[in-house]
């Protein structure tokens, strides 16, 4: 039988916690035979409401979930693990400046940095999904300087699936037959859903998404602002933050990293970049990835027109305001 991998999920009793912590003990993140250990972590005000989702996840009696800790102990939280999930964090409240979120978030993401780096097993595979994902996880990678780069990113396949969600729509094809979207830059309403290397299998094989659409007037225009805006319209119709999708996105996103990528298909992940594309160097930012043997790839040599090259630049200033802003709250 296969050892167990522990998960820490982060914020665990909030709404995305509460949609993400079933998928994980059933299998959806790591595979349908992989047993799992979940870590987890919450603040005390969240400690009462954190131990009744672990109340319901021992009532739900899943098969392979071989342990579950709640804590509110960051330390506790960290030991042992093997895949860290950070969607805690302190949420923008009305009234208050972009650089008052940063300052919360990245004091917290720089506390738990040391917690992952001295505790967390070796090559822990760290996923950031709480705001603003991308500076979050480059302050975590900055303040756990012994854990690889590569092994922390943050999501953007969210943003991802929503670009593969509305190409099927648009030609009424299953989002199955949809891929290789790509979500370039900041989590963030500066990012920059692609679909110009994207493809759809048709009975006649496989075409261009530009070639079907006929509507370069809609791809260059609504298709990129719906996925910009999705989570403002879901906010709207909710009156919640999209929570399954996300979770479902934070599962997808590590599946594919642990497991690989099928052959000839990419997805979208926020990496320490390394230049590529002339992105800004040294900030977290969404490329197409593949994924093999645990480790993930930029996907080079794509052809980047010039509307393109403007939208990876716009993204990538924010990018290195973002992380001006980030060290401005430390110092
Ligand atoms: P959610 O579970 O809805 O969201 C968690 C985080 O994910 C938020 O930062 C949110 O950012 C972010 N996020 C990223 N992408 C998305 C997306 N597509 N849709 C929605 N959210 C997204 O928040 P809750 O308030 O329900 O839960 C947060 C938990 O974190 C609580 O249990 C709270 O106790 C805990 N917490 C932990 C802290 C800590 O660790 N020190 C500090 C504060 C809270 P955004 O809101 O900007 O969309």
């Amino acid at each position: 039988a296969k050892e167990p991998v522990r998960v820490l999920v982060t914020g665990a009793a909030g709404q995305i916690g509460y949609a993400l912590v079933p998928m994980i003990a059933r299998g959806v993140m790591l595979g349908a035979d992989q047993p799992v250990i979940l870590n987890m972590l919450d603040i005390p005000p969240a400690a009462e409401a954190l131990n009744g989702v672990k109340m319901e996840l021992v009532d739900a009696a899943f098969p392979l979930l071989k342990g579950v800790v709640a804590t509110t102990d960051a330390v506790e939280a960290c030991t042992g693990v093997n895949v860290a999930v950070m969607v805690g964090g302190f949420p923008r409240k009305e009234g208050m400046e972009r650089k008052d979120v940063m300052s919360k978030n990245v004091s917290i993401y720089k506390s738990q940095a040391s917690a992952l780096e001295q505790h967390a097993a070796p090559n822990c595979k760290v996923l950031v999904v709480a705001n603003p994902a991308n500076t979050n996880a480059l302050i975590l990678k900055e303040f756990a300087p012994s854990i690889p780069a590569k092994n922390i990113t943050c999501l953007t396949r969210l943003d991802h699936n929503r670009a593969l969600g509305q190409i099927s729509e648009k030609l009424n094809v299953q989002v199955s037959d949809v891929k290789n979207v790509i979500i370039w830059g900041n989590h963030s309403s500066t990012q920059y859903p692609d679909v110009n290397h994207a493809t759809v299998m048709t009975p006649s094989g496989e075409k261009p998404v530009r070639e079907l659409v006929k509507d370069d007037a809609w791809l260059n225009g609504e298709f990129i602002t719906t996925v910009q805006q999705r989570g403002a319209a879901i906010i709207k119709a909710r009156k919640l933050s999209s929570a399954l999708s996300a979770a479902s996105a934070a599962c997808d996103h590590i599946r594919d990293w642990v497991l690989g990528t099928p052959e000839g298909t990419w997805v979208s992940m926020g990496v320490y970049s390394d230049g590529s594309y002339n992105a800004p160097a040294g900030v977290i930012y969404s490329f197409p990835v593949t994924c093999k043997n645990g480790e993930w790839t930029i996907v080079q040599g794509l052809a980047i027109d010039e509307f393109s090259r403007k939208k990876l630049d716009l993204t990538g200033v924010e990018l290195t305001e973002e992380k001006e802003l980030a060290y401005s709250c430390l110092s």
